[in-house]
């Protein structure tokens, strides 16, 4: 069956209204929070090096689970995301966050059902119920080579969704083929993505319609991304509608008006 269209959110200030790697740590430990603020070191490698410390001086894989369930979510989101499921709409999460974060929270609110893939860096317990978080592209890995400029070195949200859409297509039935890479692409679903961040904006270059929804958090860089006013066309470039939000009721009100 062909869904209505593709749904992606951002994680961290986006679906949750926080960011969750710092909300563990800072839950966990003030010493690992200042080491958060100072160390040099990227992203996904200072969350697992942080994760190791705590281990290492005798931190509980139970006080992460705990932190986890203490995240804020807006009901409205959730309530967002269910009408969205009700409407045939496939929910995905694209998200610089890791795999065990974001099933826990979305499992500790009853959501986890609603949304068919979570993209993001891989995360798991070890027998010593140490967590261990690793980067989606690992360092050694194949750069994805993405020029927009806006995308951290372990993941390009963008050529992450162009993956999914395939996989959409492929799930479809034959002539019927999503996305921008195939011949001819003849059922390209509505899409919304739904961001805060400036490695939000390249997925929005995927999105190709009037018709499709563009969700920019108020008061975070990728609103003032999409303000800057070189010549380098950023804003130009989207051909989704945007809609500024602050409030998860915000998003549910305009796709009660708008699906
Ligand atoms: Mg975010
Ligand atoms: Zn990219």
């Amino acid at each position: 069956m062909t869904p209505t269209g593709l749904a992606c959110f951002d994680f961290d200030w986006s679906l949750i209204d926080t960011d969750s790697d710092r909300f563990v740590i800072e839950y966990l430990s003030p010493v690992l929070r200042h080491k958060l603020d100072t160390s040099p070191m990227q992203w996904t490698d200072l969350q697992n090096e942080c994760l190791k410390e705590y281990h290492e001086q005798g931190g509980s894989g139970e006080m992460i689970r705990e932190s986890l369930t203490k995240i804020p979510l807006d009901s409205k989101m959730i309530q967002a995301c269910q009408l969205l499921h009700s409407k045939g709409w496939v929910l995905a999460i694209v998200s610089d966050a890791n795999q065990v974060y974001i099933e826990g929270i979305l499992e500790h609110y009853g959501i986890r059902n609603l949304f068919s893939a979570i993209i993001t860096n891989p995360a798991f317990w070890d027998t010593q119920d140490r967590l261990h978080i690793q980067r989606l592209i690992l360092a050694d890995g194949t750069p994805h080579g993405c020029t927009t400029g806006v995308c951290s070195l372990n993941i390009c949200k963008g050529q992450e969704i162009d993956k999914l859409l395939l996989q959409l297509g492929s799930d479809n039935k034959a002539g019927e083929t999503f996305g921008s890479s195939g011949k001819e692409a003849k059922v390209l679903p509505r899409m919304l993505y739904v961001g805060d961040g400036r490695n939000d904006y390249c997925p929005a270059l995927r999105m190709k319609s009037a018709q499709d929804i563009y969700f920019v958090r108020k008061g975070r860089s990728l609103e003032k991304y999409l303000q800057t006013t070189d010549a380098l066309g950023i804003r130009e470039a989207i051909r989704a509608r945007i809609v500024f939000w602050d409030k998860a009721g915000e998003i549910l009100s305009e796709l009660q008006s708008a699906l």
